[in-house]
């Protein structure tokens, strides 16, 4: 059975996740940027959490750990080795390629630095789920704080090369505004103009637009577009290097 999501809502624009196996009981939890409304969604469900697995070491995405580590004392906290020295305490200190388990379900860390150094990603390939927090998000990806723009590219890269069906839980609910700054990039993309009418929609309506797919982002994200020859194009960069044109596209969304 593949792990069942929770996406939950948290501060003013987070998500946080938690996956289930149905089979164990066991739950996971990504992210941790506020601890009230993830007791509730676990309370409800009237689940306990086996693991807490931390993305990387901004204050939104682990803010609530202690409050949620007092009411579920058995959970193991999960993060980067290379970020241990300025995250909170982990039990398991994780590295590109090392495995994580949730119940019988085996997932694998993708290291995604560029928005921070030691910001990691957790692939579950029988589920078909990656949780990307500020790397790649709905039609954007983090602003690159602390590693550089090839870098930033190369996760990305990474992250573009899972199966398309791959769904993506991203960190923020930021698809609005990423979606005016895509539009200037790729306005000839029908694929991308039709997705932004679906998201204008969706949050009119209240909703969230986070989950998304790889295959959605690999029509639509113009942060996983910069092959595009039409893209290229736009920018006046026919031919150039991909990761040229990504960080140009990066400079561009920064200044937007
Ligand atoms: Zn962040
Ligand atoms: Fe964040």
């Amino acid at each position: 059975m593949p792990l069942q999501i929770v996406t939950v809502p948290c501060l003013s624009d987070n998500y946080a996740f938690l996956a289930h196996d149905g089979d164990t009981g066991a739950t996971a939890l990504v992210d941790i940027p506020e601890a009230g409304p993830i007791l509730a969604a676990l309370d409800m469900r009237g689940w306990r959490l086996s693991d807490i697995m931390i993305t990387h070491h901004h204050w939104d995405h682990v803010g609530g750990l202690d409050e949620v580590r007092a009411a579920h004392p058995q959970a193991r906290v999960l993060g980067a080795a290379s970020d241990a020295h300025r995250l909170p305490h982990l039990d398991v200190k994780l590295a590109e390629g090392d495995a994580v388990h949730v119940g019988g379900e085996t997932g694998r860390v993708i290291d995604v630095s560029g928005h921070t150094l030691g910001h990691i990603a957790y692939h579950f390939p029988d589920s078909a789920v990656v949780f990307t927090a500020d790397s790649l998000m709905a039609l954007g990806c983090g602003r690159v704080f602390e590693g550089t723009l090839p870098q930033m590219w190369d996760s990305l890269s990474k992250l573009a090369a899972l199966p398309p069906e791959t769904l993506v839980c991203s960190g923020h609910e930021y698809t609005e505004a990423n979606a005016r700054f895509a539009r200037t990039i790729d306005p000839g993309n029908s694929a991308l103009m039709s997705h932004i009418k679906t998201i204008t929609e969706a949050r009119a309506a209240g909703r969230a637009t986070v989950p998304s797919t790889l295959a959605q982002e690999l029509a639509t994200n113009p942060f996983l577009r910069a092959k595009d020859p039409e893209i290229q194009r736009n920018l006046g960069m026919d031919g150039a290097d991909p990761a040229a044109v990504f960080a140009e596209i990066r400079k561009r969304k920064d200044a937007f």
